[in-house]
């Protein structure tokens, strides 16, 4: 049988679909754990995780098995007729965070949105802001996703240009300021924050410690909701379930996605209080797909075994070893080299007409996979399986590119 390669692959997706991404030329057709194999059958560590979507490594023999159980069962119902499986997965998440409800979605950014609904209904019915003058304060360089509501508090051009109109009713400050911060959520209709604990997307930027706890010190203070978009650095990713359990912080609203299936379907949440929750009735918010069986059971496993496996300590200590390694090699091609965990970044310094996506190409042919995000940035943030072994065997690569880099 003759195969396929990977430059015919590539065309195919060109002449047909739309050009909404740049991928690195490389053509996937297996994982497993931290490793993904192209159609040539060659080999790679996968360092952007799918944006950590798949925290517990591609294809768990666990998730596998549950998705292949529950897919003969039963798999969706929508929201007109209760499920069997809603309910416990409802229990389970919530007893988790600790919070009193939560409402089901499936994509990040219909989270996202759920959350600023969910805050603005709380800012007329609960803090009785004047109908119609609910704001909202975010942050520049922020990620939340791609719908027009979303989008239209970006601060980055690609995101905006010829999208408008934009929806009103945010209020844009500076990322990592407690002054601007403070002097915003003094307006009386600010009913949220809609903060990134890191922004990842940005090339996670990490605030100085101690500002998350501030920020939400500070929304206490005014009575507004700390809203906290975890969708990428949720699910031990940094190192702990949440990044904001680095700050001891328990937002208001907690938004979550992406590994919370561990790569298997869609499968997103926000989860918050009585108060807060209960503003939403029956009728005013869903969709056709949150909270079906599959899902349900499949979040349940995804949450079991980061917990089961320990994939919050593997994180940290697997970040550290990583950024010591980085950070020894940084000088003359990585400028700097910042994270929590295993959500970092390497700032690339241009070179021999080089720049971070030829090193993102040098990288490929080495072994690894990572991609840059506005560029000069590079993401590592490989599956939270990644052993010792492989970590070394990543580090290496990395040194020996370099190398090349600099040659
Ligand atoms: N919020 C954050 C912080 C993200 O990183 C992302 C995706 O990268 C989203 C929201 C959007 O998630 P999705 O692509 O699943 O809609």
């Amino acid at each position: 049988m003759q195969t396929i390669s990977s430059a015919r692959f590539i065309e195919l997706e060109e002449r047909y679909g739309a050009h909404n991404y740049h991928p690195l030329p490389v053509v996937l057709s297996r994982g497993e754990g931290a490793l993904v194999w192209d159609v040539e059958g060659k080999r790679y560590f996968d360092f952007l995780s799918a944006y950590s979507a798949v925290n517990q490594g591609h294809c768990h023999p666990r998730l596998v098995e549950v998705m292949r159980e529950q897919a003969g069962i039963l798999t969706l119902t929508s929201r007109a007729f209760h499920n069997n499986l809603l309910g416990e997965y409802e229990q389970y998440i919530t007893n988790i965070f600790g919070y009193d409800k939560v409402l089901p979605m499936n994509s990040g950014v219909e989270a996202v949105e759920t959350a600023i609904k969910l805050c603005r209904k709380w800012g007329y019915q609960v803090k009785g802001i004047e109908p119609g003058k609910a704001r909202i304060i975010v942050l520049e360089d922020n990620f939340h996703g791609r719908t027009t509501g979303v989008i239209s508090f970006s601060t980055d051009p690609s995101s905006t240009t010829d999208f408008g109109p934009f929806m009103p009713g945010y209020e844009m400050v500076p990322y990592n300021d407690l002054p601007a911060l403070e002097a915003a959520l003094k307006d009386p209709d600010i009913a949220g924050l809609l903060i990134e604990p890191i922004q990842g997307e940005a090339g996670v930027v990490v605030p100085d410690d101690g500002y998350l706890s501030a920020a939400f010190e500070l929304c206490r203070k005014h009575n507004i909701l700390f809203m906290a978009d975890e969708i990428q650095t949720g699910l031990c990713r940094t190192g702990k379930m949440l990044a904001c359990d680095h700050e001891n912080i328990h937002p208001d609203v907690l938004i979550l996605g992406k590994a919370l299936s561990g790569g298997m379907m869609p499968v997103s949440a926000v989860l918050a209080d009585d108060p807060v929750m209960l503003c939403i009735q029956p009728g005013e918010h869903g969709s056709t797909f949150g909270g079906n069986p599959l899902a349900c059971r499949i979040a349940m496993t995804a949450l079991d075994i980061l917990q089961e496996e320990q994939l919050a300590e593997n994180a940290d200590r697997m970040g550290q070893m990583l950024r010591n390694a980085l950070q020894k090699m940084s000088g003359n091609v990585i400028r700097s080299v910042r994270g929590k965990g295993l959500l970092n970044a390497i700032v690339v310094e241009p070179m021999n007409g080089r720049d971070a996506w030829d090193f993102c190409l040098m990288l490929k042919e080495n072994g690894l996979l990572a991609k840059p995000t506005h560029g000069d940035k590079i993401r590592f943030a490989p599956p939270l399986v990644i052993t010792e072994e492989q970590m070394l065997e990543c580090i290496e690569i990395i040194r020996k590119t370099e190398a090349q880099f600099l040659a």
